[in-house]
Order: C-alpha cells, then sequence, then structure tokens
C-alpha cells in the first residue's frame, strides 16, 4: 500500500483504487451485467430490471428461464404482461386450467375476456356493447375511458343489453359469488379488483347521476343486477376502493352503472 493510500487518499478509478486495489461500493461498472461489476468482479445484489419482461432485464440484456407467470392466465404473465397463445386446455369455452375464456360479440367484433367464478362464467372485462334501447355512456366523453371502463348504461339498456346465452346477472348470483368468494365485505373487495385472485379484474369505473354528472372514476365500481327493490330502486354490486370493500347496494335506475354479463346455464 502507498503513504497516499494509508493516510485514506486512494487513487480512485470508478469502483476500483489504482493503487492498492482497494474497491468502494459506487460506480461499479454493470452496463453489461447488472449483477456483477466487469471492472471489479464484485457480485452485486440483484439490481436487473425484470419488470417488462420476466425473461429479459432491461436495463443489461441479461436473459433467464421460466420466471414467467402463467398460473392465472396460460396465456398473458401476471407479472410482466407477456402474452402467448395456444395454451389453455379448454373445454366448454373455459380454460380448465387458468378458468378463463374468451366472448366474441359478434355485433361489433368486440373480444371479452371471461372467467370461471364457483359455478358462474362471466366477463372479466366491462361490457362496451352499443344497446338497442335505453342510455349510454361513456366516463366523461373520453374514448379513453371506452377502452378501459366500457359503457355506463341506465338500467333500461343493461337489462336488454345481453346477446344470446349471456343475461344481466340476478342480485341471487351476486350474492351466490359474494358467498363463493368468503361472504365477506373486505376479502370479496381482494378477490375481485383488479390484479385479485379470483380473475374477476375489476376497476373502478365510476358511475354517472341521473342528472348527468360523472362520479368516482377510480373509487368506486358499480354493476347493475336485473333485480328491482322497493322505491323503483335496483340491486347494484358495488366495489369501494378506499373503503376497500364489496357488496349489495341500491341505485336510481337512471343512473349510468357498468355491466358484466353472466353466461346462461
Ligand atoms: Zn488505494
Ligand atoms: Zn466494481
Ligand atoms: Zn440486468
Ligand atoms: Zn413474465
Ligand atoms: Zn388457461
Amino acid at each position: 500500500m502507498s503513504f497516499k493510500c494509508k493516510i485514506g487518499l486512494h487513487s480512485w478509478d470508478g469502483c476500483k483504487c489504482a493503487e492498492c486495489g482497494k474497491i468502494r461500493d459506487a460506480e461499479h461498472e454493470t452496463s453489461k451485467d447488472c449483477g456483477i461489476c466487469s471492472r471489479c468482479g464484485r457480485i452485486l445484489e440483484d439490481r436487473h430490471d425484470w419488470s417488462a419482461d420476466c425473461e429479459k432485464c432491461s436495463k443489461c440484456g441479461k436473459t433467464v428461464e421460466n420466471q414467467h407467470s402463467w398460473a392465472k392466465d396460460c396465456e398473458k404473465c401476471s407479472k410482466c404482461g407477456k402474452v402467448r397463445e395456444n395454451k389453455h386446455l379448454m373445454n366448454e369455452g373455459i380454460c380448465q386450467v387458468c378458468r378463463h375464456g374468451t366472448f366474441y360479440d359478434e355485433s361489433d367484433g368486440t373480444k371479452y375476456k371471461t372467467i370461471k367464478i364457483g359455478d358462474q362464467v362471466m366477463m372479466a372485462e366491462n361490457l362496451a356493447r352499443r344497446p338497442t334501447k335505453g342510455n349510454y355512456w361513456v366516463y366523461e366523453n373520453k374514448e379513453s375511458n371506452k377502452v378501459q371502463y366500457g359503457f355506463l348504461y341506465d338500467w333500461e339498456a343493461a337489462r336488454a343489453i345481453a346477446p344470446k346465452g349471456w343475461h344481466l346477472p340476478a342480485k341471487a348470483e351476486w350474492e351466490s359469488l359474494y358467498a363463493f368468494l368468503g361472504g365477506e365485505g373486505k376479502q370479496v373487495f381482494e378477490e375481485l379488483r383488479s390484479g385479485g385472485s379470483s380473475g374477476f379484474e375489476s376497476l373502478f369505473g365510476g358511475e354517472r347521476f341521473a342528472r348527468g354528472a360523472f362520479n368516482s372514476l377510480g373509487a368506486s365500481a358499480h354493476y347493475w343486477s336485473d333485480t328491482q327493490e322497493e322505491n323503483k330502486q335496483v340491486c347494484q354490486f358495488k366495489l369501494g376502493a378506499y373503503t376497500e370493500t364489496a357488496g349489495l347496494e341500491k341505485a336510481d335506475p337512471d343512473f349510468g352503472l357498468s355491466v358484466r354479463l353472466f353466461r346462461n346455464k
């Protein structure tokens, strides 16, 4: 060790002292591989970035195998979103492994992801099909909201919207879903929300009040049932992002709410 190094004045060349060889934990050279410094050879705790692709680091390009997560959906990795084809094991329109399927709407060519939860098959995305009667809206009339959240329908439109083989769920079907997922508001919320293990993938599409104001995008999800309650109110199924709970509530039939159709048994 030189005299200079003894008194603490190393001649740093990046991470390494050119005089004594001491390593400092800064400025490692990791452009070729995030996990090891090509200048000093130190193994670095995992600094790779696998968020865009579980099998290829977006910083250094290093590749690894068998890191995707296909358990939730055989054709879409739940960690990075990568898609692949022809991996489902289909039976009666539902994959026997991941419980997903697809509904193809012939009226406008839209494909909807479906999911089987318990003994019920339902849409795993909000409906965006034009109704033949009643009223419908896109949240704040923004096209991007249609793509993500589908349409908000009044009850008249919601009741008439289902194509052959599908229907607007009854209150009892929402109750049955709720019971299957544990029967407790917070737990049911966690299962149904986007990323939850049920595969329902609820987003918070908000609602439209009868007088025309849009409300609570990102804060709550509202789904029609076909069941009328007392005082001309209608049963809806609601998820609240801040209260973190899910359950049945009532809505005015003139409100604009989201629609998830259930498959006829
Ligand atoms: Zn030194
Ligand atoms: Zn280094
Ligand atoms: Zn890397
Ligand atoms: Zn992945
Ligand atoms: Zn599958």
